[in-house]
This record gives structure tokens, sequence and C-alpha cells, in this order.
């Protein structure tokens, strides 16, 4: 018997329970393997306890999918994504949080900078989170 398999990582602040999906930016899988990508480690953000992390793709896990649960959970995987608002910066930088799959970007965007998640710039300072250049992605099961 074939045991299908879903591939999570655990809220460092919550241990809630992160389900990645099959085919995103961050990797994919179809077997018994996670296939990470450059964009590893991560910054999650949790909004339950308002705080963000560093994640290696390290604490990626398998688990068995359980046939008779709904995968479809009201919450998604989301990417934030935004432009250092510090002059002359022109750096990028991602967050990722589990959120509402039926929520709208502009709350996760909202959320985001409420929570202000401090992340390293390409440069020697933290970005400056500002509301023009932020867009958040869901990214689907
Ligand atoms: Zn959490
Ligand atoms: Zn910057």
């Amino acid at each position: 018997m074939e045991h299908q398999l879903i591939f999570v990582f655990h809220c460092p602040f919550c241990n809630w329970s992160i389900t990645l999906p099959r085919h995103s930016p961050l990797g994919t899988y179809g077997g018994h393997e996670y296939r990470s990508s450059a964009l590893w480690p991560i910054t999650f953000l949790c909004a339950a306890r308002q705080q963000a992390s560093e994640c290696s793709s390290e604490i990626v896990q398998s688990e068995q999918l359980q046939p008779h649960v709904e995968i479809e959970t009201p919450a998604a995987l989301w990417q934030i994504v935004g432009a250092c608002g510090q002059e002359n910066c022109r750096g990028r930088s991602a967050v990722y949080t589990w959120y509402l799959s039926h929520a709208s970007g502009d709350a996760v965007v909202n959320l985001a900078l409420k929570l202000n998640p401090r992340i390293r710039c390409s440069g020697s300072h933290d970005l400056t989170w500002q509301t023009k250049n932020m867009e958040a992605t869901k990214f689907d099961f």
C-alpha cells in the first residue's frame, strides 16, 4: 500500500503545523523528498505570537497524508515581498506567514506592516517596511 506524504514545518513560536504547497517558489515534492529552492532559509512570521524567525529547510519534515482529513484548511502559506524604504537602498526581502486563505492581499500586507518583522536587508541595516512596494502572494496547496 502506498503512503502519500505531505511536507510540513512547525512554527518555531507556537508549533503550529505549516503545510508546504506541492509546488511553490519554496520548493516542490511528489515523492518522498522535499526539493527546497534557493529561497531558504526563510523568515517566518507567526501571526499568533507576532514574532518572526529565520527557518532553515532542515526543519521541513514529512507527514503521512490523512486521507479522511480535509486538506482544505482555511489557512494558506503567504509570501509578503517588500522593497526597503531606506534611502538609496534597493534591497527587497520576503517574509512568509500562515494566514487565512480567503484573506485579501491587502489584509496580509497590513498584517506584516503592523507586526513589522525585523529582517536583514541587503546592506548593513534592517529592512524598512513601507506600505508602497509591498505585495502578498498566496501559495495554494
Ligand atoms: Zn506560530
Ligand atoms: Zn535596505
